[in-house]
């Protein structure tokens, strides 16, 4: 309760390892950049709410290889151009160790999928590359792992030096087939009892359907997390990946705005 006194919804400054921020900080974008129109279109929009990261995929993860793969390093190249054009910060997903150097160069946040969580040769290298560039790293929580794997994965990142690494969780697979992944709210509570890593909540991965999304989102801040991560795309029906889940740019701020006022009141 103490350390969510002061809590809002907004976002100047990268979380460090104290996990002690008094802002909850919004990890939105679109699944994947599709193309640099359709990022600095949700850039603007982000940018003009007064928020200070996006997020967008580059190298996309896909369980089908026939799906679109992201644009890859050109795609990363229209996140460090539009991002220095709306003074914004970037999170990107590095799928590959040999990757992650050249990455760094021109984000500011690597994220771990999930798939990833125990690749630990990536881990390392991500870690090691972190620290040298003063990254941010979003590790999120692979969908059978549990809290012990997780925290066990994290010391390969930070044992190679990364001061900043944030914790996300997006849900598990679980028997339960109504939601895409079965949200495990009770990690943000466990972690912060195990840990001083912030944590985040990715509503978006685990609801797979953009109806969901808000009540996740609030359950998610009620919860405590230090960060909240939404898909947002300035057009889903049209989007190369997870169309279903993502939310308009309209209905990203009302959401916004609505959590603005439970944060307040907490
Ligand atoms: C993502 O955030 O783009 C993503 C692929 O998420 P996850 O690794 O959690 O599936
Ligand atoms: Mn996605």
């Amino acid at each position: 309760v103490q350390r969510r006194q002061h809590v809002a919804i907004a976002q100047q400054e990268l979380p460090d390892l104290s996990g002690k921020t008094d802002k909850v900080i919004m990890f939105v974008g679109p699944c994947s950049i599709e193309s640099e129109e359709q990022f600095a279109q949700a850039a603007e929009c982000f940018h003009d709410m007064g928020l200070s990261w996006i997020r967008g995929g580059t190298f996309k993860p896909r369980t089908n290889p026939h799906s679109f793969q992201g644009l890859g390093l050109p795609g990363v190249k229209i996140m460090h151009d539009v991002c220095a054009h709306y003074h914004l910060k970037s999170l990107t997903e590095v799928l590959d160790t040999e990757m992650c150097e050249t990455v760094a160069k021109q984000v500011d946040g690597l994220q771990i999928g999930a798939r990833n969580f125990q690749n630990f040769s990536l881990l390392r290298r991500m870690g090691k590359v972190a620290a040298e560039h003063n990254s941010l790293v979003m590790f999120k929580r692979g969908f059978a792992g549990t809290i012990d794997e997780w925290l066990a994965a994290t010391s390969y990142i930070t044992n190679e030096g990364a001061k900043n690494v944030m914790l996300c969780e997006r849900g598990l697979r679980t028997f339960e087939t109504a939601t895409r992944f079965t949200l495990d709210i009770s990690a943000v509570p466990v972690l912060h009892k195990l840990s001083t890593f912030p944590v985040c909540v990715d509503v978006s991965h685990a609801a797979g359907q953009r109806d969901l999304v808000p009540s996740l989102a609030k359950a998610a801040l009620a919860a405590g997390a230090d960060a909240i991560m939404i898909e947002v795309h300035p057009n889903p029906h049209v989007a190369l990946s997870d169309s279903a889940q993502q939310l308009t740019l309209e209905q990203f701020k009302r959401l916004f705005d609505e959590l603005s006022g439970i944060a307040h009141a907490l």
